[in-house]
């Protein structure tokens, strides 16, 4: 039998469905926003779209005095800024591990000619606050200025609690300053500056905000610029005391990416429209719904969950096990070209070993059944041995659980 075709002569017919964590869908809002000449530097909207984004990203992060800094960057752009403002050379920071995500933001620091401390990372755990507990008290002299962590590791599809992490830094009474990763789950997951006490945060475009990719962020409180001030180290571009100005021009150390601040700006304000209590039930929901999946898939004993406590299961992305020898490229590419649903490989440690289904961003009931059924029509295709009733679990998941309170049904 001829196999299906649902792209002929390069053109995909329907939508394609983008369920990698990043880059995800962008409304089309946002691309409407993005639809726009370039203006002149003294044109007064290139103020205004950047303003909407600094103070956008403040009520997003729960934040009320933080400096909000952003860059023509990715995400590992603002892990560089972070380093080179917080850390003079030779300083050190404290990563803790919890994945591919932690352990390249540590070698990135490292190639800075700093200097890195990590805690060890079992694989589908969580950080381990206990040992980030005792890195701390083993630095007597306060070597360690500031702990990077990431919220959601998106190789791994972990979430730390941090408020617990927060508890436990406190506990040892080291001043160390708190650095967040939330590039993975700001947008999906709740997330709080100020009351968990965070001193720099940092973010990106193209994951739960819903743009492409292109914009680096980071809201950076006092204290941390305090830091930032004193530090010695040679650096401009990424500088925080620089680009504290009215002038967006020194805002941005340049022109700014205007088309993406435009984006930034509206997909900010879906995000509002929506609510943020809604938003992140509808992230929730859709979480149970996948896991639902996966749980009937794993019956037949091939695929199972890598992150091994529920509790630490993302809100954002699923990374799924396979048995070895298991082509995941292969899988993806009959996912892709034959259903239309695009899905993520692992990385690093985790290489050919899991694949994962992003669900953070402009997704909704339908998307994420869709994506389903073409990974699992894929994993069919593939041989790979799968329990029957992955569909069926996870749309009875979406069926119990209570109605997202949108404009219609509020
Ligand atoms: C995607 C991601 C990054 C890196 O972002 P890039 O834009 O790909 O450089 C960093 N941290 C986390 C948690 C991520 O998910």
């Amino acid at each position: 039998m001829k196999a299906l075709a649902t792209q002929g002569a390069g053109r995909i017919v329907g939508r394609r469905l983008l369920h990698s964590p990043g880059p995800t869908p962008v409304p089309d809002e946002v691309l409407w926003a993005m639809n726009r000449q370039p203006m002149d530097l003294g044109d007064p909207r290139v103020d205004s779209s950047i303003q909407a984004c600094e103070t956008g990203l403040r009520r997003l992060l729960q934040t009320e005095a933080a400096d909000v800094f952003l860059y023509a960057s990715n995400g590992h752009g603002v892990w560089e800024a972070v380093v080179e403002n917080l850390l003079p050379l030779g300083g050190a920071a404290l990563v803790p591990g919890t994945g591919h995500f932690s352990e390249s933001w540590a070698v990135q620091t490292e190639a800075l000619g700093r200097r890195v401390l990590r805690t060890p990372w079992v694989e589908g755990l969580p950080i381990d606050v206990a040992a980030v507990a005792q890195a701390l008290r083993q630095d007597h002299q306060h070597e360690i200025r500031a702990v990077f962590v990431v919220h959601t590791d998106t190789s791994s599809g972990v979430s730390t609690d941090l408020a617990a992490l927060r508890a436990a830094i406190d506990a040892t009474g080291h001043p160390a300053l708190f650095v967040v990763d939330v590039v993975a789950s700001l947008g999906a997951a709740p997330f709080a500056m100020d009351a968990l006490r965070a001193d720099v945060v940092l973010g990106a475009s193209q994951k739960g905000l819903m743009c492409p990719p292109g914009i680096g962020f980071v809201a950076v409180n006092a204290a941390a610029l305090a830091m930032a001030s004193a530090n010695p180290a040679p650096r401009f571009y990424w500088d925080w005391v620089r680009r504290k100005s009215d002038l967006s021009y020194r805002k941005f150390c340049g022109t700014a990416p205007q088309s993406l601040v435009a984006g930034l700006a509206a997909a900010l304000g879906l995000l509002f429209q929506e609510g943020l209590d809604q938003v992140f039930e509808r992230h929730r929901q859709l979480a149970q719904a996948v896991h639902a999946a996966v749980q009937g898939w794993s019956s037949a004993g091939a695929l199972d969950f890598f992150a091994r406590d529920p509790a630490a299961r993302s809100v954002s992305v699923t990374t799924v096990l396979v048995p070895s020898g298991t082509d995941v490229d292969a899988l993806r590419t009959v996912a892709r070209e034959r259903f239309q649903v695009a899905f993520a490989g692992a990385l690093g440690p985790l290489s050919g070993r899991a694949f994962r289904i992003g669900h953070l961003g402009d997704q909704n009931p339908a998307s994420m059944m869709g994506c389903l059924a073409g990974i699992e029509a894929a994993l069919l295709v593939q041989g790979i041995p799968i329990g029957r009733d992955g569909l069926a679990r996870a749309s009875l998941a979406l069926s119990q659980t209570p109605a997202v309170a949108g404009p219609e049904l509020a």
